[in-house]
């Protein structure tokens, strides 16, 4: 008789998005001319830039000639690419990272999951509450973890609070844990790191040797010229970190799908002998037999990104988002709510007024202005009293959503 793995019995079942989805539609069905805009969602809204469009139109007539013809490519990514974003993204910051360290994958979402197939099954791993759900589910799969208690927290993981109470930053934990994910700028709460608070953690995990996994998706958000925006501009990380990046937030990726994770090859970790084992040659070995590389024509349209239209065209829809966070932020704030994040991130985290509970905050907000948003409790139990709001929308959508709540919603 086939069995399964028992650990997926461990995880709640999807909870937050479906039950956004059933209290909506009940909304919805009661209320069927009610307006309603959805400030939940956690995918961009606005259209390819055109240099990336043109780019993979030529590749697609490339592959339409037998001399331009293109079959499999290297596992890692074509070379042309890995240079640029070594070039582009590293050395113009300073950081030293060569093209063969960078992995070309077809997600961020995909790379954070497949990197435990190079770690142990004993390692202790400290995740940040609230969280991005896929570091803390792909380790229940994994085996990792214990069940899940009444607060939603899984037996064996470390959970380190982000909240007011500390400033939104992750505290250094007393005890030693071997792998640790960070993501700066955050999602969901849009809080960053600064350059002191990433070299603390970079002390701890060279003096503990953990290694920390590094998830810069939003990168391409930060404004404040004072934060890094990877995790090798601090001193020691090429010797304890390995990074994670997309093209779908800065790009509008999400449905066209590029990524890449570095992976530096001055990074070890311990065999069962104790013997010390490049993390470099694992990952490239995992990749190399469960990856056949990502599509030529997506990747040719990922290298449009670095050209100088490509950049122009990105920081354009960066901009774009950038200032429906601002819109979002002021207006919350004139309506008499604490508002935190959306400065350097496209995610407003809202203080709920009146001490409301995140699902309270979410039933009234849907019931008295038709706004919908996410439950911070949804992202852990550090979430509570929090409150998502996504700037990845049309102008039109925020501006309008903002009227009803300065409106209608007044907490001063
Ligand atoms: C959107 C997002 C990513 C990117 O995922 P892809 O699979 O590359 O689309 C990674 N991390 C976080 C926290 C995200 O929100």
């Amino acid at each position: 008789m086939a069995t399964v793995n028992d650990n997926y019995l461990k995880l709640k079942a999807g909870y937050l998005f479906p039950e956004i989805g059933r209290r909506v539609t009940a909304f919805a069905e009661a209320n069927p001319d009610a307006p309603i805009i959805r400030l939940g969602i956690g995918d961009v809204t606005e259209p390819l830039p055109e240099a990336c469009r043109t780019a993979m139109i030529q590749a697609v007539e490339e592959m339409g000639d037998r001399a331009g013809f293109k079959g499999y490519g290297p596992e890692q990514g074509y070379g042309w690419l890995r240079e640029k974003i070594a070039a582009h993204d590293f050395q113009a910051r300073d950081c030293e990272v060569d093209a063969s360290e960078i992995f070309i994958s077809d997600g961020s979402k995909c790379d954070c999951g497949n990197i435990l197939d190079i770690f142990g099954d004993s390692n202790t791993i400290a995740v940040t509450d609230p969280v991005y759900p896929v570091y803390v589910d792909t380790n229940v799969m994994a085996g990792h973890t214990g069940e899940i208690n009444d607060r939603g927290e899984y037996g064996g993981l470390v959970y380190l609070p982000i909240t007011a109470e500390n400033n939104f930053t992750a505290e250094i934990p007393s005890q030693k844990v071997d792998l640790i994910y960070l993501c700066f700028p955050n999602n969901p709460t849009g809080a960053t790191a600064t350059r002191e608070h990433l070299q603390d953690w970079v002390n701890y995990a060279k003096m503990h040797g953990s290694i920390i996994f590094f998830d810069a998706a939003y990168e391409a958000f930060i404004t404040d010229p004072a934060l890094p925006h990877s995790i090798y501009e601090i001193e020691g990380a090429r010797d304890c970190a390995i990074e994670f990046r997309s093209f779908s937030k800065n790009a509008g990726f999400t449905g066209t799908r590029c990524a890449f994770t570095v992976v530096p090859k001055t990074l070890t970790a311990k065999a069962k002998d104790g013997s010390d084992v490049q993390l470099w040659q694992l990952w490239n070995r995992r990749q190399s037999t469960k990856f056949n590389g990502v599509s030529y024509i997506v990747q040719r349209g990922a290298e449009a990104v670095y050209s100088e239209v490509g950049k122009a065209q990105t920081k354009a829809l960066i901009d774009f988002y950038m200032e429906n966070a601002r819109i979002i932020r002021e207006q919350l704030t004139a309506a008499g709510i604490q508002v935190y994040g959306g400065e350097n991130a496209p995610y407003v985290w809202v203080k709920t007024p009146y001490g409301l509970s995140s699902w309270d905050f979410f039933d009234k907000l849907l019931q008295t202005v038709n706004v919908v948003g996410t439950p911070g409790a949804g992202f852990g139990a550090a979430g509570e009293g929090y409150f998502r709001i996504s700037a990845f929308n049309s102008r039109e959508n925020v501006t309008e959503a903002m009227r009803r709540i300065t409106e209608n919603f007044k907490v001063a």
